[in-house]
């Protein structure tokens, strides 16, 4: 026993990174937990009147403490997983889940926000409030809240099996994956290869006891055999492996145990029922009511006028690669797995330049003054050194203020790779802005990333880290996370900041920041070679701009299959009708596609993203994100500054400063003063003159 406070527990300011141990978890989450179950009993009572300040704003405040003790631990498991934490991590997390799985059940909390939804009172509500009270209400009905007693079980049925379906999906993927193997001993058919790629295969036989090299279906093997492999039997093999995975045939990397077809066949009857039990016409609808877009139909519209803008663009790419095909390598019969191996050969004849060499101009200092000089500039605010206790030494921290020296919000900032560090970059909240009775509490974010720490070293001083290009786009995309968050004014926190914000639109503020990256002016101001110290010179960056939109059409078609695909599944595909999932995406493909992949391909059944993850339905807000972000960034373009004072406080205002309080569409166009337009994107992607 410890008299001492539990430093998890204490919200008084900044998380207590030099406090908080795993031993704090088990202790902290139970009583908050608790607290909240107590706090729900008290608010759904009878006698709790369904007022904003009696209700809605008492849950909001009251459930506040647990989701920010976990976002604690969650992130701590996500930069320092050491055991003790992923224990103290796992340990937590199923109660932490069935707490907030009662949560969304409570029919009891329903009938509160619908009390105070008809009561005189919602009129005088602030719109904030209005919008948390309507996505509440939203999001218990699409739980089934408002469905006949009799027709809960089943609902709740379906629930079930569907996730045990999806987990299943992607279990019979991960299996087919994992089943293949090419061991190859005749060293002649690696030749392309690279290096790290060959003793990754050794090393891969080794460990299976053979001699030789082992390539499996997994990325990091699979995809540089499709681009650099010599060996055009050993592409043709691996192909056909990976496009069979978790598909009926019996040869290669299947079994039919794990065939996806009943799987997802299932799914979609399951989903189908879902939408008929909540009153809707199909699940496209169902998957859009949280989102921007509105309907199936203006999703397939949007798709079918990108298809048909990017086609010309990516028949031309694609007769260039078969014509360099029959001239360069000599493959006259150019074939699926031809594509990347081909593509890499025509990127490298046609615009030749070292990711190595760009990488040594993007030092560290140079790069990080860059981009807060970009926020500075663009959003009139200052970015300035701070200190909080932190859960690494090499994490840095900084706070945002006004020109009056108001704080605006804080981040930190984890740029290197560790060990006991998740992948990727991310960007998390660690707090979100509000209005307490006390007054307005700053919002707080933390940056993460995995570029290399600095190694070098001259004269025994430590050279800075070099990031690549790709590496610093990166930063600003998560950057452009951060901001949305950091420059709200939200004062609720259920549409304060990020939350609230559709899902096909969240990518605005972060893909939008990636522009500054390809802009010549940002370029020499945050470059600077490790060597000499010169900035970046136009030669290499003209180069960089070229390949930046090498076979962009092709790519972008390539999406929009995808898109197209999952949209017609979930809006007019009928899963007990007499037509195949493959017999519409051939259709889709004769629409769209340039290249027709060989009849046993089977990419339905590895699109996880619809059938193992949430995007049934949704595959298409990448591009629709795309479109905002481009045609938002063309607002600068057309003033002529990428810095325009007067657009730069408009997006700030209408969009950032927004968040959740209101639909997308409407903070788009209070910004751009009309609705969407795709042009911008494509004109980007090069596809229209500029
Ligand atoms: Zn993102």
């Amino acid at each position: 026993m410890t008299t001492e406070i539990n430093p998890l527990l204490d919200f008084s300011d900044l998380p207590r990174f030099d406090l908080i141990r795993p031993e704090h978890v088990r202790p902290a989450v139970e009583s908050l937990i608790a607290d909240g179950r107590a706090l729900i009993a008290r608010l759904t009572a009878e006698t709790t009147p369904a007022t904003w300040s009696d209700f809605a704003g008492a849950l909001a405040d009251g459930l506040e403490p647990v989701g920010r003790a976990w976002g604690v631990v969650g992130h701590l498991h996500a930069v320092n997983d050491v055991p003790a934490w992923r224990e103290a991590y796992n340990e937590m997390l199923p109660e932490v889940s069935r707490f907030y799985t009662e949560l969304s059940q409570n029919l009891a909390l329903f009938d509160k926000f619908r009390a105070l939804k008809a009561s005189p009172e919602c009129a005088t509500l602030s719109r904030e409030r209005k919008k948390v009270v309507d996505n509440e209400i939203r999001d218990f009905r699409l739980g089934g809240a408002e469905l006949p007693e009799d027709q809960k079980p089943r609902f709740q049925e379906i629930m079930e099996e569907m996730s045990q379906l999806s987990a299943k999906f992607s279990e019979n993927l991960l299996d087919a994956t994992n089943a293949f193997a090419e061991i190859v001993s005749d060293e002649a058919l690696l030749a392309g290869l690279p290096d790290d790629v060959r003793e990754a295969a050794r090393l891969g036989a080794e460990k299976a006891g053979s001699a030789g090299w082992k390539l499996t279906l997994h990325h990091p093997s699979y995809g540089p055999v499709m681009q650099y492999a010599d060996s055009r039997d050993l592409r043709a093999r691996m192909y056909r492996a990976y496009a069979t995975r978790a598909a009926e045939f019996a040869d290669g990397s299947s079994k039919p145990e794990w065939d996806n077809a009943p799987v997802m066949q299932r799914i979609l009857e399951l989903r189908e029922e879902e939408a008929r039990m909540l009153g809707f016409a199909n699940f496209a609808e169902v998957s859009l009511q949280p989102k921007m877009a509105d309907t199936p139909a203006q999703v397939l519209a949007f798709l079918h006028e990108m298809a048909a803008r990017a086609r010309p663009f990516a028949e031309r790419d694609i007769a260039e690669l078969k014509a360099f095909a029959r001239d360069e390598p000599g493959i006259a019969d150019f074939q699926p797995w031809d594509a990347a191996y081909v593509s890499e050969k025509l990127l490298q004849a046609r615009y030749a330049f070292s990711d190595q060499d760009v990488k040594q101009y993007f030092t560290e200092p140079k790069v990080v003054a860059g981009l807060f000089g970009v926020i500075e500039s663009l959003f009139t605010v200052s970015v300035k050194p701070d200190s909080a206790p932190a859960w690494d030494d090499d994490v840095r921290f900084y706070r945002i203020e006004t020109p009056a020296g108001d704080l605006v919000g804080q981040f930190y900032m984890d740029l290197y790779a560790r060990e006991t560090k998740r992948g990727g970059a991310w960007m998390d909240i660690a707090r979100t802005r509000r209005r307490t009775a006390a007054g307005i509490e700053t919002p707080v974010a933390y940056l993460n990333c995995n570029f290399a720490r600095p190694v070098g070293e001259r004269d025994g001083q430590t050279l800075p880290a070099t990031f690549t290009h790709d590496e610093v786009i990166t930063l600003f995309h998560e950057a452009g996370h951060g901001l949305h968050h950091l420059l709200t004014r939200g004062e609720e926190l259920g549409v304060s900041g990020l939350h609230g914000v559709e899902w096909d639109a969240v990518e605005l503020p972060s893909q939008f920041m990636e522009n500054y990256c390809w802009e010549w002016e940002v370029l020499q101001g945050m470059t600077a070679h490790v060597d000499t110290g010169a900035p970046l010179p136009r030669e290499l960056f003209d180069k960089m701009l070229a390949a930046r939109n090498f076979q962009s059409g092709m790519m972008m078609l390539r999406q929009i299959e995808f898109a197209l695909f999952d949209m017609r599944l979930h809006c007019e595909f009928d899963p007990k009708g007499a037509s195949t999932v493959m017999e519409l995406l051939a259709e889709v493909r004769r629409e769209v596609a340039v290249l027709i992949p060989p009849e046993w391909h089977r990419f339905p059944h590895s699109f996880s993203h619809i059938f193992g993850g949430g995007y049934g339905a949704g595959y298409y807000s990448y591009k629709w994100a795309e479109v905002l972000s481009a045609d938002a960034y063309a607002a600068f373009e057309e003033a002529g500054d990428p810095f325009d004072a007067t657009v730069g406080k408009r997006f700030l205002d209408e969009i950032l400063a927004m968040g959740g309080a209101r639909p997308a569409i409407e903070s788009f166009t209070a910004f751009r003063g009309r609705e969407p337009k795709v042009d911008a994107l494509l004109r980007h992607s090069g596809m229209i003159a500029a």
